[in-house]
């Protein structure tokens, strides 16, 4: 068997694993519709080496065949910038690719095969994968923050695709325009020979393990978070205060936290309903993180408790911030119209990020700030009060 027939068949099955092992992923990993798209571009890819080698081997189905080749490796490199756009949350482009896609198959059938050396148009299918490489990279890059381990993994991996599709296209060309040189042609056929398999793996592998991130990076948000409405939740915003201390102790800044609890939300529960009251819940939860800055934390710490944390803050910067906040609360809530008075008292503490263990230093000021809570109650709610004076 040629080395060539050898790579094909190796080709075949990497293509047909990858294809199962994303069908897998898409199945067991929540049903990310990227997956799926790129379980389809692996299958297309596994139906163009298969038409592709018959058509070799079976003189009078080639024409039909190498077009099927052809199409199957032109949709598939299009679902790789689909399934990109899809995971990014970006408009998919079917429209813009299809035709990128058509285009490409007239200017191949219309000009004829190019002097490709390999049996079907292999040179068009490349450029076509050229180009769309760097759409899928783009998607693949996240916005508004730097990429994570397995961003990077997949994104490296597609730049040595890029590199090897434009260095493989450059001697294919050369080959074919100098068809005696020997040399020309071996150097274009190594490149494709050792290249094509480890990267072809090494995107496969990178594919897979920003599947397993992307449901690993779900799940953790999802045990962080609050559903109903959204912000930390105890065991979150534990986790993210401690980190928030230890920050704040290695740069000798000031922190502080406060508790805010939403004032007889009893009655509002049973004057106005409970999914009155959830709604209540999500509109504090708004306030307190729209009043709040980037870095500083918003937890749900109990049915309408919450707890704050304010990074580079003084106790006393953080009642002036509160203070904001609970008079913007009071100016009221609407549901669908109908006014749904609101109030919350807070409790402010200092964080004395001293050299106590991190876990202690927290709930000390938690305790302190819900002491003053208690204060605010006491005195009247809908107000502040800093642990010292309470
Ligand atoms: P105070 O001003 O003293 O804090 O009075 P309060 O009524 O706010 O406090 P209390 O602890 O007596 O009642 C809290 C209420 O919060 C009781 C409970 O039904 C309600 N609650 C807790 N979790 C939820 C929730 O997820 N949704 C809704 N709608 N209500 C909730
Ligand atoms: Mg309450
Ligand atoms: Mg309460």
């Amino acid at each position: 068997m040629s080395t060539a027939a050898i790579t094909y068949l190796t080709m075949l099955f990497l293509s047909l694993i990858m294809a199962g092992a994303m069908a897998i992923g898409w199945a067991r990993f929540g049903r990310p519709r990227h997956a799926l798209s790129w379980s389809i571009a692996y299958g297309l890819y596994a139906v163009a080496l298969l038409a592709a080698g018959i058509g070799s081997a079976v003189a009078p189905l080639h024409p039909l065949l190498s077009l099927l080749a052809l199409v199957s490796m032109l949709v598939s490199a299009a679902l790789l910038v689909v399934g990109a756009r899809q995971r990014a949350g970006l408009p998919e482009w079917r429209w813009q690719l299809s035709i990128a896609a058509a285009l490409m198959l007239a200017l191949s059938l219309g000009i004829g095969r190019f002097p490709a050396a390999a049996p079907f148009s292999w040179l068009t299918a490349s450029l076509f994968t050229l180009i769309m490489l760097p759409f899928v990279i783009a998607a693949i890059a996240p916005r508004g923050r730097s990429p994570d381990a397995a961003e990077w993994a997949l994104i490296v991996t597609l730049c040595a695709f890029t590199l090897f599709e434009s260095t493989f296209i450059v001697s294919s060309l050369a080959s074919a325009l100098h068809p005696g040189d020997a040399r020309l042609h071996a150097l274009y056929t190594n490149i494709y020979l050792i290249g094509l398999m480890p990267i072809f793996v090494a995107n496969g592998i990178a594919a897979m393990l920003l599947l397993a991130s992307d449901l690993a990076a779900e799940l953790r948000a999802l045990a962080s978070h609050d559903p109903l409405t959204g912000v930390l939740n105890r065991r979150g915003f534990q986790e993210a205060a401690v980190r928030a201390i230890a920050n704040g102790r290695r740069q000798r800044q000031a922190i502080a936290v406060a508790i805010a609890d939403i004032d007889h939300f009893k009655s509002i529960n049973d004057r106005f309903g409970h999914t009155v009251g959830d709604r209540t819940l999500d509109y504090i939860c708004a306030r307190l993180a729209s009043g709040l800055r980037t870095g500083d934390l918003v937890g749900r710490i109990g049915g309408e408790e919450f707890a704050l944390l304010l990074v580079n803050s003084t106790a006393e910067q953080a009642v002036q911030a509160v203070e904001r906040i609970r008079v913007e609360v009071a100016t009221g809530f609407s549901d669908d119209g109908a006014p749904v008075p609101v109030t919350v008292s807070f409790g402010v503490a200092a964080v004395n990020t001293g050299t106590a263990h991190l876990e202690s230093i927290m709930a000390e000021a938690l305790d302190e700030a819900d002491h003053a809570l208690y204060r605010s109650k006491l005195d009247g709610r809908n107000r502040t009060t800093l642990a010292d004076a309470a």
